[in-house]
């Protein structure tokens, strides 16, 4: 059984305190990790704000406990407070990642906006929004970012389109269940498609029938398929702080059972391009997750 672990980093308080102690952790393990850094401004308070708004997500809200979960000053970025720089206020941070040998990649630049606006910014918008991440991770790790995973599992045809003239490795940019390649107007992509298969954390916290770390670790082991890549994306600013000792259980966990873990990339690499499905990219929503997102559709009939 294989898993990557998808890390995603959505805030300056996670990448400057959740990113060190799941990189300590997960080298203490001897496990394979990927990244992937919110390049641009930390505008995560408008986020949350956006989430307090609807009303229906209120209650659950405080069952995940996300307000200590993040932090007063992460709520209040970008609201009351100026939005802080991701990426670029932890550049040591990043390196060190990348010198360890974790994988490192592109987690959109203003998570808030792509989230919440990818479809009202128009196609240049969109292609600044990846510009400017790619830019900034550049100049960071002073080579080009290989691969893309959309903030908030979100997608659309401009951005779809923009990353395939990018010649990335791989994207992982969708909910899925194995790799593909992505049919937009008609045309099936290049880059390969490697989607999350797991429920996320934030997802199956607030279920009354896990109703504490050991259920979840269960569900887990359960979710997990045996002779497919499972994708597991957790949050710097979520396992890697407040869960980061049930997480560290989950690893143990899928370690006493023989667990290999990948890198995405590593993943990406042995996929022969030719041999994937093409499918289209659909809308849908998740129990437990707020607005849509972007999902593996039905299987085209040929790749080409
Ligand atoms: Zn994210």
């Amino acid at each position: 059984m294989e898993v990557a672990l998808k890390i995603d980093v959505d805030t300056h308080q996670g990448l400057e305190l959740g990113v060190p102690r799941l990189a300590a952790m997960l080298e203490r393990e001897g496990v394979a990790a990927s990244f992937y850094i919110t390049m641009g401004p930390d505008n995560s308070g408008r986020a949350i704000l956006r989430v307090f708004r609807n009303r229906g997500f209120l209650s659950k809200m405080f069952r995940t406990k996300a307000v200590s979960m993040y932090g007063a000053r992460t709520i209040l970025s970008g609201t009351l407070l100026p939005s802080r720089p991701i990426a670029l206020s932890f550049p040591g941070i990043i390196r060190n990642l990348k010198a360890r040998g974790f994988e490192v990649g592109v987690h959109g630049y203003d998570h808030v906006r792509w989230q919440d606006h990818l479809d009202d910014i128009g196609d240049a918008g969109v292609r600044n929004e990846l510009g400017d991440a790619f830019e900034v991770y550049r100049a960071i790790l002073g080579a080009p970012s290989k691969s893309f995973a959309a903030p908030g599992w979100r997608t659309n045809n401009a951005a779809l389109i923009a990353l395939d003239a990018m010649g990335l490795e791989y994207r992982s940019d969708t909910r899925g269940i194995a790799p593909y390649r992505c049919v937009v107007e008609g045309r099936t992509l290049a880059t390969p498609e490697i989607p999350t298969t797991l429920p996320t954390l934030d997802e199956v916290m607030g279920r009354r029938d896990l109703p504490d770390d050991t259920a979840v670790r269960e569900f887990y082991l359960g979710q997990c398929q045996p002779d497919a890549l499972n994708v597991h994306t957790i949050h710097a600013e979520t396992e890697g702080m407040g869960q980061l000792e049930s997480f560290t259980s989950l690893v143990h966990a899928l370690k006493e059972r023989g667990v290999k873990f990948v890198q995405l990339r590593e993943a990406a690499w042995r996929l022969n391009r030719a041999e994937l499905p093409a499918c289209e990219v659909v809308r849908t929503t998740l129990p437990g997750r707020a607005g849509w997102i972007s999902s593996q559709g039905p299987a085209r009939i040929s790749a080409e």
